[in-house]
């Protein structure tokens, strides 16, 4: 039974309750041995969604989509359908971690460059010592896409997290939904770069002010033509709000 509420914002189910709660969520579905799969969204996404037809059915069939970035709460203020706060896939990967590590749960990694998967790897060995770890960087051809497949299905994690960038992770994790046991899936973006050093997330007090978004154009400035969705996407709303 869930208890998690949701407000739909450009035609998009986000869940509206607090971090914690959500968390608490997918731990239960996850001891109850559900498969479900999550994506957290951010304004980027929003917009991808309305060019994109094939993203656009995976994110409509996702069970969980969480708020990931100040832009989304933002649209749900000016929409009137209030949004508690950010449920970020970084924050959410860090808190599963642990989670993990003290129930001793099954995890497969697939993304980032191979320098940063070892990063991880080691990580995880030395902070999270009871997970059960298997992984596999991001940049691989088909032969070693097919065995890729079938070491997660004979580590049948718990959680599978995947790195490709957006939107080609989540199509990835689609492709294989139905043949690969796992219990939640969701995909991370930068994450992988964040926890092994390569990307420093913003200090706190940037993300408590809600501009992590201008640390991280600061820090890769090379992402302003991305970024450029934010602007576009309040625009959106604001647009959609007079009508
Ligand atoms: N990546 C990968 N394989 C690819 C393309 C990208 O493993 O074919 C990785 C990349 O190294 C990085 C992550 O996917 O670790 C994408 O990070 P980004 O910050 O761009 O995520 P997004 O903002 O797109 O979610």
């Amino acid at each position: 039974m869930t208890v998690l509420h949701r407000e739909e914002i450009m035609g998009i189910p986000f869940i509206s309750s607090s971090f914690q709660e959500t968390l608490d969520e997918l731990v239960r579905e996850i001891e109850q041995g559900h498969k479900f799969r999550v994506i957290t969204a951010n304004p980027e996404v929003v917009m991808l969604v309305k060019k994109d037809e094939e993203f656009k059915k995976i994110i409509q069939k996702a069970d969980y989509v969480t708020p990931d970035g100040v832009g989304i709460l933002l649209a749900g203020k000016l929409l009137g359908k209030p949004i508690r706060e950010r449920v970020t896939g970084y924050d959410l990967t860090i808190s599963l971690l642990s989670i993990a590590n003290e129930k001793r749960w099954r995890l497969y990694l697939l993304g980032a460059a191979p320098e940063v998967m070892e990063g991880v790897n080691y990580k995880i060995r030395e902070q999270y010592p009871h997970i059960d770890l298997q992984s596999h960087h991001g940049f691989f051809n088909e032969d070693e896409e097919t065995s890729i497949v079938e070491q997660i299905k004979s580590h049948r994690p718990h959680l599978l997290l995947v790195a490709l960038g957006m939107p080609k992770q989540e199509k990835w994790i689609q492709k294989y939904q139905n043949q690969l046991p796992f219990n939640l899936a969701m995909g991370v973006g930068g994450t992988f770069d964040g926890i092994s050093g390569k990307v420093k997330r913003a200090p706190l007090l940037w993300q408590r002010l809600g501009v992590e978004w201008l640390y991280r154009l600061l820090k890769e400035p090379w992402r302003w033509r991305r970024m450029l969705a934010l602007p576009q996407f309040v625009l959106h709303v604001l647009f959609s709000r007079k009508r």
